[in-house]
């Protein structure tokens, strides 16, 4: 493979406007390439297992749209569903039975799930079901953990790091310290820590969120016994177990982190791929629990896009494909063999570096670690990982522009463009 340095005036020029008309030029913040320096590069299209940006150039990509794109984008059984379901409008803002077809779906294959309400993103379910906790248990506190992220509500922006974070300092200017005072922190896999919390708070807790595996510090899997000891810990003092499955619900396993894991939360909150790529996000769990939310209870809220026939038949197409015999096997050959070959090259190349997969998920971390929590994730060195994803970039891979983000694999991914993704990590390794 040569080693090419890209050519992406056309991004560049793109991307230079757009910072005059958007906040950093972009829709979300971690697409702007800050942490890893460089520009990003605008995309023009997207197919199976590949992007093509602008200026033409071609990449094998490893982020599928912050992991909805796990049959692959733009899947053309996908595409001609929505073909057909869009000849018969938008939105409707009122029933739909693509609903009931999608919330079967998601009860049979989720084992928490009972009842599901839709919402629009991840960030929606979140606020939701933190409200939920706090209304089915009248407890206000919630604990959460270091480096996971749930959305961008207030209540969840809580600085992830030692005491501070423990007393839920606003992490973001505009978020009133009201907000943030009933949020408690602990590091991941530390139930010491979250016993503490309940023991300093008794009565208060409403419950315990978390990414059952985190994918938003990097990918960090829960130790032996730490969902078991929460599932323990929550029914000790009467309050709720939350998994944000929104990134690994129906990635890790059909049924997401608490299949795989065999510990069923009481509530569950979903997105991503639930919408095939269309903004769709889930909360779901007991019956007697989801029973409170409106119009069956008093909880309020509301949504007018929520249930949209678009996006709810790209999640239903999603799903049943997703279902097929073999395909979270193939998921898990692909991408522990992408996984492994890149600590192998971290190895031979003399890099300290640590990771690891389960299933469509993975991710590397230039620490030799291990990294059980976020604190552990921040050791890796930052400055080779800024190389190493310009390098992959420049020989056409596009890994997430972050340290602290997992990567995903699909079904349209093949041996060869691991294979591919492996020469050209094993070329930059040996510059870097
Ligand atoms: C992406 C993500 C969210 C937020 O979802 P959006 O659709 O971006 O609002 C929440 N929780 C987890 C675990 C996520 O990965």
């Amino acid at each position: 493979m040569v080693t090419t340095t890209l050519k992406t005036t056309k991004s560049e020029e793109i991307f230079a406007a757009a910072q005059k008309l958007m906040p950093g030029g972009v829709s979300s913040p971690v697409r702007a390439f800050k942490s890893v320096g460089g520009q990003p590069i605008v995309f023009e299209s997207v197919r199976g297992a590949y992007i093509w940006d602008v200026d033409g150039n071609q990449y094998i990509d490893y982020v599928g749209t912050w992991g909805p794109a796990i049959c692959g984008h733009a899947h053309p059984e996908v595409i001609e569903a929505l073909h057909k379901a869009l000849e018969k409008g938008t939105s409707f803002g009122a029933p739909c039975a693509l609903e009931n077809v999608l919330a079967e779906m998601v009860i049979d294959a989720v084992p928490s799930i009972e009842m599901v309400r839709f919402v629009n993103s991840g960030t929606e379910a979140c606020m939701a079901v933190l409200r939920l906790m706090r209304a089915f248990t009248g407890r206000d506190k919630v604990i959460k953990f270091e480096g996971c992220y749930h959305g961008h509500a207030d209540m969840f922006l809580v600085k992830a790091g030692s005491g501070v974070a423990t007393l839920g300092l606003p992490d973001s200017p505009g978020v009133p310290k009201s907000a943030t005072s009933s949020t408690l922190t602990a590091p991941f896999n530390d139930l010491e820590a979250v016993k503490a919390l309940f023991a300093e708070n008794p009565d208060q807790i409403s419950g315990v969120i978390l990414e059952p595996v985190v994918g938003n510090a990097g990918f960090i899997p829960p130790d032996a016994g730490f969902l078991e000891g929460l599932r323990v810990l929550t029914q000790e003092n009467g309050a709720l177990l939350v998994f944000d499955e929104v990134m690994t619900g129906f990635r890790i396993a059909f049924g997401g982190a608490q299949e795989k894991f065999g510990i069923t939360p009481d509530l569950t909150t979903l997105g991503k791929i639930i919408g095939g790529g269309l903004p769709v996000g889930a909360y779901g769990g007991r019956r007697d629990i989801m029973s409170m939310v409106a119009p069956a209870g008093p909880m309020y809220q509301a949504g007018t896009l929520s249930g949209n026939p678009l996006a709810m038949t790209a999640g239903i197409k999603t799903l049943e494909l997703l279902q097929k015999p073999g395909t979270y096997e193939y998921l898990e050959k692909i991408t522990k063999k992408l996984a492994d070959g890149l600590l192998q090259i971290a190895r031979e190349t003399g890099h300290a570096a640590c990771g690891g997969n389960i299933s469509g998920m993975f991710g590397l971390f230039f620490t030799g670690g291990p990294v059980h929590n976020y604190e552990d994730a921040k050791k890796s060195d930052l400055s080779k990982f800024s190389r190493f994803h310009r390098g992959m970039l420049e020989r056409g891979v596009y890994l997430a522009p972050s340290q602290f983000e997992a990567g995903f694999t699909s079904l349209a991914h093949s041996d060869e463009d691991i294979d591919r993704t492996l020469a050209a990590a094993r070329e930059v390794m040996a510059s870097l």
